[in-house]
């Protein structure tokens, strides 16, 4: 079994997701090669074969002329699994690997299972196995869904040279227009989840955010039905988000929403539901009705 990991870079950092892929690796079990797009100036440390093409030629991001680069180190290695992770730069070339080489992609791998691959859908709610029908694959790993591993050891790094012809030219960054709050700041945040019942009830979770001197969070049905905005949602697609205490109001605790926060110094989960998934990770689940719960605790707080 051999694997090709795709890492990659930011404005000229390695990404903390690329460890991710090594903790794919570690699961999926055989040889290890990796593919940058990047510098010297920060290479992952590991011991297997390094392709290094200069982002100073082939840029950060550029799906067309990577590909190119990507298919020849395919070519050089035939690994059996080609692993990018689930962001904007693997879901651009994940398909154009696939598609190039004719061999079956699966996306967003949150597990490796004895028969293939586990996907999320349905929202989450329901898991589904699939099995790649080609002996080769190209797989994209959820965030946050495999731990980050840092292998050690020294690299055999291999400069990779290749085509710069490409229909598509990168322009470089711009950061977003930042509007409402910046929860990766907060070092407090509570979180309201769906178990909080309906729009009328968020002030009581925002209320408890203020006494704690934090800042209101959210899962993505609650700013799905429109109860806050976007820029409390905390996940995959919300912001990823590491505060000295996380408190969890009426999450279940879907690995999407875990990606986001599982990193919080303390976690404290309030669920009806004892046996809910975020109590495998909360520092402390509280089995509670939220509405009753969270008044209860803000009064206290501040009595
Ligand atoms: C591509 C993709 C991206 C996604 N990105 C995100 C993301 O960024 N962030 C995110 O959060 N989700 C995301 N999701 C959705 C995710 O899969 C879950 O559906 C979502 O996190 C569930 O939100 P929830 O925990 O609030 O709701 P539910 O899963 O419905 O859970 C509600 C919980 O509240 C509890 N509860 C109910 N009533 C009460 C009560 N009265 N008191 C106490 N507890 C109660 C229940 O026991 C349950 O555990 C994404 C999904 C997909 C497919």
């Amino acid at each position: 079994m051999k694997t090709l990991l795709v890492g990659e870079y930011r404005e000229g950092k390695l990404l903390n997701s690329t460890y991710e892929l090594f903790g794919f690796a570690s699961q999926f079990g055989g040889e290890t090669a990796m593919l940058l797009v990047g510098s010297d100036a920060q290479l992952p440390a590991f011991d297997g074969t390094l392709y290094l093409a200069d982002a100073a030629i082939y840029g950060e991001y550029n799906p067309d002329v990577h590909k190119k680069l990507i298919l020849q180190v395919i070519d050089k290695e035939q690994p059996d699994a080609v692993v990018f992770i689930h962001s904007s730069y693997g879901w651009d070339l994940a398909p154009r690997i696939a598609a190039n080489l004719k061999i079956g992609q699966v996306s967003e791998v949150v597990a490796i299972t004895g028969i293939g691959f586990e996907t999320c859908c349905c929202n989450g709610k329901m898991r589904r196995t699939v099995k790649p029908a080609t002996g080769r694959t190209v797989l994209t790993i959820q965030a946050g869904a495999f731990p980050a591993v840092q292998p050690g050891g020294i690299p055999n790094v291999l400069k990779t040279v290749g085509d710069t012809a490409s229909a598509l030219n990168f322009t470089g960054y711009e950061p977003a227009d930042k509007k409402g709050i910046d929860l990766a700041k907060a070092d407090v945040i509570v979180s309201a989840g769906r178990g909080v019942g309906k729009k009328d009830n968020i002030p009581v979770i925002a209320a408890l955010a203020k006494a704690l001197g934090g800042e209101l969070g959210a899962s993505r049905p609650v700013v799905d039905a429109e109860w806050v905005t976007h820029d409390h949602q905390v996940g995959t697609t919300g912001q990823t988000v590491s505060p000295k205490l996380y408190v969890a109001c009426g999450v279940s605790g879907a690995i999407q929403h875990l990606a986001g926060m599982k990193k919080s110094d303390f976690i404290i989960a309030v669920n009806k539901d004892k046996d809910a998934p975020i109590g495998e990770i909360a520092d402390v689940l509280v089995v509670a009705d939220v509405m009753q719960f969270v008044p209860a605790l803000t009064a206290a707080l501040t009595r």
